[in-house]
């Protein structure tokens, strides 16, 4: 996977040398040399990963973090801000500037690659959540909130066979978490699956294979989401390249320094949030553009594509498909008398007898106002008349609550039928002899069916 990375260092043979390694792995190469053109550059040209020297005269790498993460239009761009050799405190502060991830100087290829990879990867998944949440929001689904989202109040899980270790990750992180201790590999994988929002495995573990169990947690679709901190000695370097091969998503170098293991974890945490929050939105919006919203049952984008699908098939010789139109009769005066409120109040009963009169393959759908449809495949016309008879006798029997139950209205409902003839049929036709059912219907004095042959 290629991409587009912004190297910022004030120093011109730095950037040079960085310009030269990454494009030799095949990457695209941007460069600025101080902090305000970083801005510029990023905001622009859009890159993928941003490497962010911390020294720099003016605009140091901290506030042009800060400035990249306030902007809406660059928030979303990993950077990884590039520290001195033993610079804790650099990068305690450039976590609290919102950096995604450091590397020190002098940069050590393997982790610089491993690090890229990563990161990009993570947002690919990133902008393609981003980019669902845009067409959500032609919808009209709301997708404030991100902003607030926070990175503490975290279920923890901390994976690791010392009783010590992990009691001291468990203390520093309780102020601001809810840590819990598994030593027994097997218990992790299960609690994995619950709501956890990081874990933290020790991969050097002596008791159990810790890289063994990054990968199943990794191959885990209940736990794949979730993002793991490996604790590693960072001079055993091939495991600690295996862990970012495994995909972890950040390396806490032991012994495990408090400051930096609370601003890691609540960066990790932060943008678990971020992403569950997107995936909800998703699965949200996804489900606001097939339902109708006042009755929960299918709208009218969703039966026109499910008819269209059925036909296409009954067409060339599969079950027919037949389709009943409701709508109710003399509405206009429930909310002329009673209020719209007690309209929806009606609107909604009626969707639930629709639904609770059918069979489980049949799709009740609002098309809008009062009128409804209900989609029956495999349905023959005298079947779907039965149906409707059905729907017809359920509402017109029991009268419906409205004002929250302080009053009650007797309701009936017109249905034309209407059932596919053959490959010259399309849906327009079947839901117009649907139509001109109920319109007979009317004209012969409603709380009546009428079914058209064609
Ligand atoms: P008919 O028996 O001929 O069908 O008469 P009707 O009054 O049911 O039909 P008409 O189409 O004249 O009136 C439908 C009314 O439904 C008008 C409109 O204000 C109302 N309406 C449409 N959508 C909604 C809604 O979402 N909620 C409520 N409460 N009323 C709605
Ligand atoms: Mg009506
Ligand atoms: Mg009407």
């Amino acid at each position: 996977m290629t991409a587009r990375i912004l190297v910022v260092d004030d120093v011109e043979p730095n950037v040079r040398l960085l310009e030269a390694k990454l494009t030799l792995e095949y990457y695209e190469v941007l460069t600025a040399m101080d902090g305000q053109t970083a801005l510029d550059v990023a905001a622009a040209e859009r890159p993928d990963i941003i490497l962010l020297d911390v020294m720099m005269p003016g605009m140091d790498g901290f506030e042009t973090c800060r400035r990249l993460k306030a902007d809406p239009v660059t928030r979303h761009i990993p950077v990884i801000l590039v520290t001195a050799l033993d610079g804790r405190e650099d990068k305690i502060r450039g976590l609290e500037a919102g950096a995604d991830d450091f590397i020190t100087k002098p940069i050590d290829d393997v982790i610089l690659f491993a690090r890229v990879k990563s990161l990009v990867r993570l947002k690919a998944v990133m902008d393609e959540l981003r980019e669902r949440e845009e067409s959500g929001r032609r919808f009209g689904v709301d997708t404030d909130g991100a902003g607030r989202l926070r990175g503490s109040g975290g279920r923890v899980l901390v994976v690791d066979d010392s009783a010590l270790q992990a009691g001291k990750i468990v203390d520093q992180l309780s102020d601001d978490h809810r840590p819990t201790h598994e030593p027994d590999p097997a218990a992790a994988l299960i609690a994995a699956r619950g709501p956890v929002d990081l874990m933290i495995v020790n991969v050097s573990a002596s008791a159990f294979d810790g890289l063994r169990f990054v990968a199943q947690a990794r191959s885990t679709e209940a736990s794949r989401r979730v993002p793991i901190l490996a604790v590693v000695d960072p001079a055993d370097r091939p495991r600690l390249i295996k862990a970012l091969e495994l995909s972890v998503n950040d390396i806490l170098p032991r012994p495990v320094d408090p400051e930096e293991l609370n601003a890691r974890a609540r960066s990790q945490i932060k943008r678990k949030r971020y992403a569950d929050f997107l995936k909800q939105k998703l699965d949200y919006s996804l489900e606001m553009a097939v339902t109708d919203a006042l009755t929960g049952l299918h709208n009218r984008r969703y039966m026109a594509g499910q008819l269209q699908a059925l036909m296409g098939r009954a067409g060339q010789g599969g079950d027919p498909v037949a389709a009943l139109v409701l709508d109710i009769d003399h509405f206009k005066a429930v909310n002329d008398g009673f209020g719209h409120d007690a309209g929806d109040e009606v609107l909604r009963e009626f969707a639930v007898r629709l639904a609770t009169n059918v069979r489980a393959i049949d799709l009740p759908c609002r098309l809008g106002g009062e009128e409804f449809v209900v989609v029956m495949p495999g349905a023959s016309l005298e079947d779907a008349t039965r149906v409707a008879d059905r729907i017809r006798r359920d509402v017109a029997s029991l009268p419906f609550p409205i004002m929250g139950g302080t009053e009650s209205l007797t309701i009936t409902v017109s249905v034309g039928v209407a059932c596919s003839t053959g490959p010259d049929d399309t849906p327009d036709a079947l839901l117009k002899r649907a139509d001109e059912g109920v319109y007979e219907a009317k004209s012969r004095g409603r709380n009546q069916v009428i079914a058209r042959a064609a």
